[in-house]
Order: structure tokens, then C-alpha cells, then sequence
């Protein structure tokens, strides 16, 4: 039996484009007819069918690969042991990742009550346990009987290096300052502003935001030139000479300002931040 693009598609549920690109990738190989069309015949649909349930199961195109190259291998010790490696590496991947999405729904169910009270989103005491920045805030302004009547966010400066480049263009800094002189006016006529759901939402990103032992991820490379800048500039003193090289105490808050502010660029955050311009606040430093 064989069947064209079109056909196998939709008894596969995978696009032409994708086919395509499992063509490209050389994980399956259509035959073409005198006229140039594809056409797939059964050995392809077996692929294509294990393809589907690898996918269900977050395979990535090299795993994929891998188990096709085992299972058309006869079967030995070998073979065995590698499909074995591959599944159970699998399956912890799998069990982490439920764990992982578990948390968030737990997190998620706690934000709701906070997004529906909007109004006593800083000062409800069932409400002040949470992550970052907008729930140390609640925290000390609940410590003293304080009610926050404002909050807002402020775009500004993407200078969070493991993740992004450094994205400061004319437009934005425009747009911050505009947002920042309206935010100064509103404060100043005593306008009152309730707390967004995207902040509520917010906690959620800093409760996986890297802890205080994230610093043991820091390198520093030949280029360090034992300035001190970085034990200067750490607002937590995270950071002390030892030896003419920065050693990191892990207290860290993960500000990345020993990072931006080294003249040298010889500190980087696991291999993410290589390469990448750094960013120095004009306003001063983190102290
Ligand atoms: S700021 Fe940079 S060059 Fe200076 S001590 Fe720290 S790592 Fe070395
Ligand atoms: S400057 Fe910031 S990122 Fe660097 S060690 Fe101190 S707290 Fe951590």
C-alpha cells in the first residue's frame, strides 16, 4: 500500500511541512513517482506512527533518530542497553517535568484568590507568602500596618543576560521615561492603582528564578585583572577577594550586577552569558 503527501498527513496527523522536514532530517525516505510526487509506503507509516507516540512523549529529533537506528539493529546486549539508557533517561525527564508542571498548578491555584481581591492584594495576611519582588514589598508594608495603594510595572532595560541580549534602544529608553513621568504624576496626584494580574502572575516566574546558591555557576576567566569592582559592587556582599580572584559566598540574589559592572566581561553565568554586551546603569551601580 503506499500514499501520497496529502494522504499520509491525515492519517497521521503530522503536516506536509513536518514530513518534509523528517525528509530533510533523513528520518524517513518517501519515494517519488516518474512525475516527482512522494509517495509513502508501509515501512514509512511504521516510522511515522512510532514518530508520533515518541512525540507524545517529548523525544527530541535526536532521540528519535536514536531509537529508530536500535530498533532496525538486531537485537544484542548493546542495542538493548542503549534503548534502555534512552528510556530511562526518558522517563526521569518525563517524571520531572510532571513534578515541575504539578508545582505550577499549586502556585497558580494560590495566585487566584490574589487576582479576584485585587483590592487587598497587599494587605490580606492569607496573601503576603509569596515569591520576588511584589511579595517583599507586601511583606515589609504589612509588617507595619501599611495599605499599598499604587503598584504598576515598569518596562525598562532587558538586561537579564542567561536569557536575553541586552536590548536598550532609543524607542524603549523614550517609551520607560514616558511611563516613568506618568507613573511620577499619578503618584503625585495621589491616584490610586490596583495591583495588575501580570504582576500577580509575576511571583510565578520568581519562584524559578535562580536561588542563592546560583553563584556556584559563575566563572571568571583569564581576563580578570583582580580589580575588585565585583566585591565593590555586590549589594548583598556576596562577594569577597580571595587570592587576587572573586570568591562568591553563596547569599546571592542573582542581580547580575558583579556581571554587567566587571570592566574586564571575565565574569559569565554558566555558558549563556558569553559574548553578550553588558549593560552598565548610567544612574550609578547596585549599592
Ligand atoms: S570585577 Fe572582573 S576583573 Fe575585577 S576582580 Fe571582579 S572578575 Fe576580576
Ligand atoms: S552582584 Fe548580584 S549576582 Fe553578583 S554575586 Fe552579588 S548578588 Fe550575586
Amino acid at each position: 500500500m503506499e500514499w501520497m503527501i496529502k494522504q499520509i498527513a491525515e492519517k497521521t496527523g503530522i503536516s506536509a511541512d513536518t514530513l518534509r522536514y523528517y525528509e530533510k532530517e533523513g528520518m524517513i525516505l518517501p519515494k517519488r513517482h516518474e512525475n516527482g510526487y512522494r509517495y509513502y509506503d508501509e515501512e514509512d507509516m511504521r516510522i511515522l506512527k512510532n514518530i508520533v507516540v515518541m512525540k507524545y512523549a517529548h523525544f527530541t529529533i535526536h532521540e528519535m533518530k536514536r531509537m529508530e537506528e536500535v530498533f532496525l539493529r538486531s537485537p544484542t546486549a548493546d542495542c538493548n542497553e542503549i534503548s534502555k539508557g534512552i528510556l530511562t533517561a526518558k522517563i526521569d525527564e518525563l517524571n520531572q517535568a510532571i513534578s515541575n508542571y504539578q508545582n505550577i498548578v499549586a502556585l497558580m491555584e494560590n495566585l487566584l484568590p490574589m487576582i479576584e481581591t485585587t483590592e487587598d492584594y497587599y494587605c490580606n495576611e492569607k496573601q503576603i507568602e509569596g515569591y520576588g519582588v511584589p511579595s517583599l514589598i507586601k511583606k515589609l508594608l504589612y509588617a507595619k500596618g501599611v495599605r499599598l495603594s499604587y503598584g504598576v510595572s515598569l518596562a525598562m532595560v532587558t538586561n537579564y543576560l542567561p536569557e536575553y541580549k541586552v536590548i536598550n534602544n532609543p524607542e524603549r529608553q523614550k517609551k520607560t521615561d514616558e511611563n516613568l513621568n506618568r507613573i511620577i504624576r499619578e503618584i503625585k496626584n495621589r491616584k490610586s492603582k490596583q495591583v495588575s494580574t501580570f504582576t500577580a502572575l509575576n511571583e510565578l516566574i520568581f519562584k524559578f528564578c535562580p536561588g542563592e546558591e546560583s553563584d556556584q555557576y559563575f566563572t571568571i576567566s583569564e581576563k580578570c585583572t583582580s580589580c575588585g569592582t565585583c566585591e565593590k559592587i555586590c549589594p548583598v556582599g556576596n562577594i569577597t577577594m580571595d587570592a587576587g580572584k572573586p570568591r562568591f559566598h553563596h547569599t546571592c540574589e542573582h542581580c547580575l550586577g558583579c556581571l554587567h559592572n566587571c570592566p574586564r566581561a571575565a565574569i559569565d553565568w554558566k555558558d549563556k552569558t558569553q559574548g553578550k554586551k553588558r549593560y552598565r546603569n548610567a544612574g550609578g551601580n547596585t549599592r
